[in-house]
């Protein structure tokens, strides 16, 4: 029996200012052996050997992995690194897959993150809020598509989470449970505390995703430097002052915690190749979600790990990759970072989560090698799915926003929503990476089949205790 949570001391916030500076030592640590093939070589096959799948590995054999994304980028070693992944994937998944759908909900944000289109400060785009209407329609339409996982995504917007996010999650869920009962809803927006997290598992949530973008405190100050990202938010989603101390970085590396203790499953990642030293970022998530697997325990639902990617962004004077000087090699690395991710958490308790920055084929790849979790028809805009089919100049029924700045409410277009994008990413249908899963033996499953029994009967029992 598992000690009840309310027993259980929240991690010490030392732990997350640490976990950068640990992970970078170690990984600096080992770079004159990686940089001897031979050397390399003869610890890659002991660590994939000795790998305990109870365990995962630890963070010393974890860090050697990362030395062939660039100290020694060795293709047999890749290769090998790969293949145990897909083994592993295959014991643990078997031939399955399960599809996720992000429902944007709002582009207006109160941030200003560098590496993203929605930043507070550019005026080169519209912005839009949706209705709990226009997600009720979108959930219908995607449902029916086959997708069991939805996610409500947005900028920083306090005004939406404030007035809306409840009902927002509740009209999701309850739609969606009407075409699959085993639908699931995540969020992936400004993170908040056990007790907003709560309230919003009672009324249908199942999930928070947060990506921490860098685990490096410095780097995240530079590319985040003001709104509720730099500076947090208190219980009541109030935005927090600028303060001396980095309240935005450490709340959001506790969000995943907060999500845990609420009794939700929680999503971690870092932005593949923000950090110059991006290895020690990706060896941070793993070091985080270890701490959070020994510090809670069984309370921990698998884990979703994420693999957000800097692209390019839609308006694209306002895009600053270039001049910032990113040069990682995202494509090329994605899956070998996917099999890493695999290998390095226990059995079953990591989902890694495959997803439309990378080109259909690479996102196929990373299914197959090492991800059972995945996007497929990703639109990155409010109602960009209701306005999908329509031609590209057709009107669209303002019905659908709570709130529009950047355009007159009478003449809103599908051009101009899809302008609005967050960033550029790669389009499919559903119905195409079905017939690519086909194609490689993979069946599309519920990603509640992947969870604990006790999981499932007791998020069931959540919803069932709920008032209609
Ligand atoms: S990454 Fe998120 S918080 Fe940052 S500017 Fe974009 S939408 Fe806003």
């Amino acid at each position: 029996m598992s000690t009840p949570m309310s027993q259980i001391n929240h991690i010490d916030e030392s732990f997350y200012f640490s976990i950068f500076s640990s992970a970078k030592e170690i990984f600096l640590s080992q770079k004159e052996m990686a940089s001897n093939a031979a050397l390399l070589g003869g610890k890659v096959d002991q660590i994939l050997e000795n790998r305990d799948p109870k365990k995962g590995l630890s963070a010393e054999d974890a860090a050697t992995l990362l030395h062939l994304v660039r100290t020694s980028p060795d293709e047999t070693l890749r290769n090998k690194v790969m293949a145990a992944a897909k083994a592993q994937r295959e014991r643990t998944f078997g031939h399955t897959v399960a599809t996720m759908v992000p429902i944007e909900v709002s582009s207006f944000c109160a941030s200003t993150c560098k590496f993203c289109g929605w930043r507070a400060d550019n005026k080169d785009m519209a912005r839009l809020s949706i209705t709990t209407e226009a997600i009720r329609q979108q959930a219908k339409i995607l449902a029916t598509k086959g997708f069991s996982h939805f996610e409500i995504a947005g900028g920083d917007d306090l005004k939406l989470l404030k007035e809306s996010l409840p009902d927002l999650v509740n009209a999701l869920k309850t739609e969606v449970s009407k075409v699959n009962p085993a639908s699931r809803v995540s969020i992936c927006l400004v993170p908040m505390y056990e007790k907003n997290y709560s309230d919003l598992k009672k009324v249908g949530l199942d999930c928070v995703l947060t990506w921490q973008e860098t685990y490096d405190e410095d780097l995240y100050n530079y590319h985040i430097p003001s709104g509720p990202k730099a500076w947090g938010v208190d219980e009541n989603l109030k935005l927090q002052k600028k303060s001396d101390k980095s309240i935005g970085f450490l709340h959001r590396l506790q969000s995943q915690e907060f999500s845990i203790r609420a009794g939700l499953q929680a999503g971690l990642g870092a932005m593949i190749g923000l950090s110059p030293t991006t290895e020690a970022d990706i060896l941070s998530v793993v070091m985080h979600g270890q701490k959070l697997l020994s510090h809670y325990g069984d309370h921990v639902q698998p884990m979703i790990i994420g693999m957000p990617a800097w692209n390019a962004i839609m308006t694209e004077e306002t895009d600053q990759r270039i001049e910032e000087g990113f040069d990682f090699d995202t494509e090329n690395n994605f899956e070998l970072l996917s099999a890493f991710y695999l290998l390095a958490f226990p059995d079953k308790q990591a989902w890694v989560f495959s997803n439309g920055r990378v080109a259909p084929e690479i996102q196929q790849a990373c299914i197959t090698t090492a991800a059972c979790f995945t996007s497929t028809q990703v639109e990155i805009a409010p109602v960009a799915y209701l306005v999908g089919l329509n031609d590209a100049d057709a009107q669209v029924d303002v019905v659908n926003f709570q709130r529009t700045h950047g355009f007159n409410e009478e003449d809103i277009t599908k051009k101009e929503i899809l302008d609005g994008e967050q960033f550029k990413h790669y389009y499919e249908l559903h119905e195409s990476f079905v017939e690519m899963f086909v194609d490689n033996g993979l069946d599309v499953v519920n990603d509640s089949s992947y969870l604990p029994a006790a999981t499932v009967s007791q998020s069931q029992e959540d919803r069932i205790a709920e008032p209609a």
